[in-house]
C-alpha cells in the first residue's frame, strides 16, 4: 500500500476512534459515528464531483491538492496529460515533415478515403490535375477528373492497372498544361481502403518516345529505297556468268533479304505503335486458317505435319491484315524451331472467358523457363545462333504482341524444353462473331486482309 492510502486509512481511523470515544462520553456513540461516516463520504462526493468537473473542462492545471490520495491522483493524471501532448506534439512534427516531403515531391499526390474522397494533395498534384485547397477537399475524385473521359474510365473499369497517358487538366487557373501529358497510378496502402493516386509528369518521356518512334519509321522507311535498288542490282547479277563470286552472290541475296525483311517489320511495328486506329471489319477465321495451312507447308517442305483443327467455327472482328500477320508469325516460328519430322497444330476453339484462342502448338526445341518473360521483346532471343541461322528478324513477336494488344487480347506462353511450345492469342467475348454464310461468298473481305499481311 502505497503512502497517501497509509495516512487516508490512518486519519479515517483517528476520526472514526475519536467519534467514538466523544459518542461514548455523551452516550452516543453509533451517533457520532454515522455523522462522522458521513461527513467522510460527503467529502469523498466533492473530491469526486471536483475531479470530474476539471475531466470534463478545458483546462490544463487540475484543481490544487497539498497533499493526500487526491493529490496523488491529479499528478497522476497531469503526469499523463503531459505525456500525452508531447506525443501529440511529436507526432505534428512527424506529419508536418511528411507533408513538406510529399510537397517537395516532384509527382502529385493525393490522398484518397476508402470511398475516393480527396482527403488532402500536394501542390505538384493541384497544378497537374487543376486543384484547388481547400475547396475540392472531400469532394469525389470521379468530380474532379470529369475533364478526361479517359481519366473517368479509368476509374470505372477499377484502376487495376496505370493509366499511361491523359492530357493534363484542361482550363486550370494557370492556363497552361493542356499540352503535357500525365500518367497516373492508384496505390492502396491502408487495409480499410485508403489509397493514394500518384500523378506523373510525363510528356518529356512521351516526347522522347514519339521521337524514337518518328526516327525508327523514319530510318527503315529511308533504307527501303537503297535496299530495292541493291535487289534489283542483285537479281540481274547472274552467277552461272561469274561462278567465283556465286557464293559471295548467294550470301548478299541472303543478307539482303533479311534486311529487307527486317526493314518490313520495323515499319510494321511502327505502324502498330503510331496509335492510329485499325481498319476493323468481319475477319473470317476460316480462310486464315487455310492460309495458315498453306503458308506451314509452304515453309515447311515437307519437313513436318501440319495439323490445323477449326473447333470454335466462329469469326473475330478486327483487323484481317494485322491478325494474319501475328499468326502467321507464330506458325513461322513453330516451323523454324521444330526439328525435321515434327508436329505443329494450329487450333482455334472456345475459351473459358467466353471468347475464343487461336493457339499453335510445336514439338520443337522449346523455350527455357527464364526467357518466357521477356521473350517478347524486340530483337530478344533465346539463342542467338539458333535465331540468326533461322532468318528471324527477333521482331516478330513483339509484333505479335502489339497486334493482340490492339485488339485487347493476350498471348500466352508455355513451353517445355526439349518437347514443345504453344503460343496462344486468347481473345475475349467482345470480339467473337457468331459465323455467317459460306467462305465462297466470304472471299473477298477475307482475301484482302490476308494477302497485304502474308509475309510467310
Ligand atoms: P525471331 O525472328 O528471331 O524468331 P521472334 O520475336 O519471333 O524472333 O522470337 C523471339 C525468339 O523466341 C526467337 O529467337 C526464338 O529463340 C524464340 N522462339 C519463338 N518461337 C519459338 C518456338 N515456337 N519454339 C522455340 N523458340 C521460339
Amino acid at each position: 500500500m502505497s503512502n497517501p492510502w497509509h495516512t487516508f486509512f490512518w486519519r479515517l481511523a483517528a476520526i472514526c476512534g475519536a467519534a467514538l470515544v466523544l459518542g461514548a462520553v455523551i452516550g452516543q456513540a453509533a451517533l457520532l459515528l454515522a455523522l462522522a461516516l458521513a461527513g467522510i463520504l460527503a467529502h469523498t462526493l466533492f473530491k469526486l464531483h471536483r475531479l470530474q468537473t476539471w475531466l470534463g473542462s478545458q483546462q490544463q492545471t487540475p484543481p490544487h491538492e497539498r497533499c493526500g490520495i487526491w493529490h496523488e491522483i491529479y499528478s497522476l493524471l497531469r503526469r499523463r496529460s503531459n505525456n500525452y501532448r508531447r506525443r501529440q506534439q511529436r507526432l505534428l512534427i512527424l506529419v508536418r515533415a511528411f507533408r513538406e516531403a510529399a510537397e517537395a515531391l516532384p509527382d502529385g499526390i493525393v490522398h484518397l478515403a476508402a470511398d475516393q474522397r480527396v482527403v488532402w494533395f500536394n501542390q505538384p498534384a493541384a497544378r497537374h490535375l487543376g486543384l484547388h485547397w481547400p475547396r475540392d477537399a472531400g469532394l469525389a475524385l470521379t468530380d474532379l477528373l470529369r475533364w478526361s473521359p479517359a481519366a473517368l474510365a479509368w476509374l470505372r473499369q477499377g484502376v487495376s492497372e496505370p493509366l499511361t497517358d491523359i492530357s493534363a487538366a484542361v482550363g486550370n487557373d494557370s492556363g497552361s498544361g493542356s499540352d503535357r501529358r500525365l500518367g497516373l497510378r492508384m496505390v492502396r496502402y491502408r487495409g480499410d481502403g485508403e489509397q493514394l493516386l500518384i500523378v506523373r509528369d510525363i510528356s518529356q518521356m512521351m516526347r522522347l518516345e514519339q521521337m524514337r518512334r518518328d526516327f525508327v519509321a523514319n530510318v527503315s522507311h529511308e533504307l527501303r529505297t537503297p535496299l530495292t535498288v541493291l535487289h534489283g542490282y542483285l537479281d540481274l547479277l547472274d552467277p552461272e556468268e561469274s561462278p567465283h563470286l556465286a557464293p559471295a552472290l548467294d550470301e548478299m541475296r541472303t543478307q539482303s533479304t533479311r534486311m529487307a525483311r527486317l526493314v518490313e517489320d520495323l515499319l510494321t511495328l511502327s505502324r502498330l505503335e503510331s496509335g492510329q486506329p485499325l481498319q476493323e471489319e468481319r475477319v473470317r477465321v476460316t480462310n486464315i486458317l487455310s492460309t495458315l495451312r498453306r503458308e506451314a507447308v509452304a515453309l515447311s517442305q515437307g519437313r513436318h505435319q501440319i495439323e490445323v483443327d477449326n473447333l470454335a467455327g466462329v469469326d473475330l472482328h478486327g483487323s484481317a491484315r494485322e491478325l494474319h500477320s501475328a499468326f502467321s508469325n507464330l506458325v513461322t516460328n513453330a516451323v523454324r524451331y521444330t526439328p525435321d519430322g515434327g508436329r505443329i497444330t494450329i487450333a482455334w476453339q472456345h475459351n473459358q472467358e467466353g471468347g475464343a484462342t487461336l493457339s499453335v502448338t510445336d514439338t520443337g526445341h522449346g523455350i527455357p523457363p527464364q526467357h518466357l518473360e521477356r521473350i517478347t521483346e524486340r530483337f530478344y532471343r533465346v539463342s542467338n545462333s539458333r535465331a540468326r541461322h533461322s532468318g528471324g528478324t527477333g521482331l516478330g513477336l513483339s509484333i505479335v504482341k502489339h497486334v493482340l494488344q490492339l485488339h485487347q487480347a493476350g498471348l500466352e506462353i508455355s513451353s517445355t524444353l526439349g518437347t514443345g511450345s504453344r503460343f496462344s492469342c486468347v481473345f475475349g467475348p467482345a470480339r467473337i462473331l457468331p459465323p455467317v454464310g459460306t467462305a465462297a461468298s466470304d472471299d473477298t473481305g477475307a482475301q484482302t486482309g490476308l494477302d497485304a499481311g502474308s509475309d510467310a
